[in-house]
């Protein structure tokens, strides 16, 4: 019976596992690096809970906290909050000690100088009159201040968060960014400020995956999400198993109330801590505190449960090649590998997915 040796004997797919063994094992945690924001988007979970309440760690207690994070042996940081532009310091000093990823709004930009390498996913939740209405009241038009932020700028990607009954506007958003000279990343929109309606996720995503298909079909060198990734976030299915609390895989560990889940059976990432902006304190994941998790179709955390699960994708070549899909995106995209050409390896990953859809069809 063929194995992971066997399907590793085919070029792209050696070439990509090598550079993620390369890299070596991710030991993840979340950091609110602020509790500000010059914002109040409609349904940010981040508010939507108080979490801003923890308050804010003093420059000296964020040292510490990074050092001890070292000694701990974290390796990666998704920067969190608030909104990090405001926090410029922090940033910078957690960027000379880790590897990043850092989620901004885009209405302030951050510089090029001290920031060379770093990953940033730029929020926007559709056009420019939805973007601006969701999250600004209509009074600022936040895509096109960050479009001019970061027109051309290698670092950024805009990380695109679609509700149900906007999946309309998707041709004419992703034009608009990769025009501007970005990738993108798509995410799906949660209603947790219960609007309803067309922001309603109960109304499910159907509209929004072919969207997304249409899209990585345009533009297959510049789209994060493979067809493969869109389906297990837009379903909440990963073979016999169903998005929730129950496998979910980025639990704070140090925390009394994550224990039973540790000990259900499902794999989890045992280094995994959702930090505060206190630099001191830990919350159940890094998007919630107590919300259901019915509401979560977050894509980060999606990605780390198909990369968990390569056991699980072991049976085939082509479900080994989508967990290795997926996870190579993830290190490629938070440049925790350096790869000389990314849009490159997208356009054939994209390729491949096609083959093997189309073979799945005819077979
Ligand atoms: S910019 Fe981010 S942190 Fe600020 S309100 Fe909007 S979603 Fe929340
Ligand atoms: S809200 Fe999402 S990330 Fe948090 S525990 Fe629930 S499923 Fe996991």
């Amino acid at each position: 019976m063929a194995g992971i040796g066997d399907y590793l004997k085919d070029p792209l797919l050696g070439f990509m596992y090598g550079k993620i063994r390369d890299a070596g094992a991710i030991r993840a945690v979340s950091l609110d690096v602020t509790n500000i924001c010059n914002l109040r988007c409609a349904g940010c979970y981040y508010f939507e809970e108080g979490m801003d309440s923890a308050g804010k760690g003093s420059v000296r207690k964020l040292s510490s906290w990074i050092e001890s994070e070292k000694i701990r042996g974290t390796n990666f940081i998704t920067i969190v909050g608030g909104e990090p532009s405001l926090e410029l310091d922090g940033l910078h000093q957690l960027y000379q000690s880790f590897k990043l990823n850092v989620a901004t709004n885009g209405m302030v930009k951050i510089p090029i100088a001290g920031f060379e390498k770093l990953p940033i996913g730029i929020a926007l939740w559709g056009n420019n009159q939805t973007d601006s209405k969701l999250r600004a009241n209509g009074k600022i038009d936040l895509f096109k201040k960050a479009l001019v932020n970061y027109k051309n700028d290698e670092r950024a990607f805009w990380y695109y968060t679609i509700a149900p009954g906007y999946a309309h506007e998707v041709e004419e958003v992703v034009d608009r960014c990769i025009q501007n000279g970005n990738h993108l990343l798509f995410n799906y929109y949660s209603d947790l400020s219960n609007l309803g309606g067309a922001l309603d996720h109960r109304n499910g995503f159907g509209a929004v995956m072919e969207a997304i298909a249409n899209a990585i079909e345009k533009y297959p060198s510049k789209i994060y999400n493979t067809l493969y990734f869109n389906e297990i976030i837009g379903t909440g299915r990963l073979y016999n198993s169903t998005w929730g609390y129950d496998v979910c895989t980025n639990l704070s560990e140090n925390l009394s109330i994550n224990k039973a889940r540790f000990k259900n059976g499902n794999p989890f990432n045992p280094h995994f801590r959702a930090y505060n902006s206190d630099y001191e304190t830990t919350r159940r994941c890094c998007t919630g505190i107590n919300r259901s998790c019915e509401s979560c179709f977050d894509t980060w955390e999606h990605f780390s449960w198909i990369m968990i699960n390569l056991r699980k994708h072991a049976g085939s070549k082509e479900e080994f090649s989508n967990w290795l899909f997926t996870t190579f995106i993830f290190y490629g995209l938070n440049r925790i590998i350096e790869i000389d050409n990314i849009d490159g390896v997208l356009s054939q990953i994209h390729e491949r997915e096609q083959e093997m859809s189309l073979i799945k069809s005819n077979g």
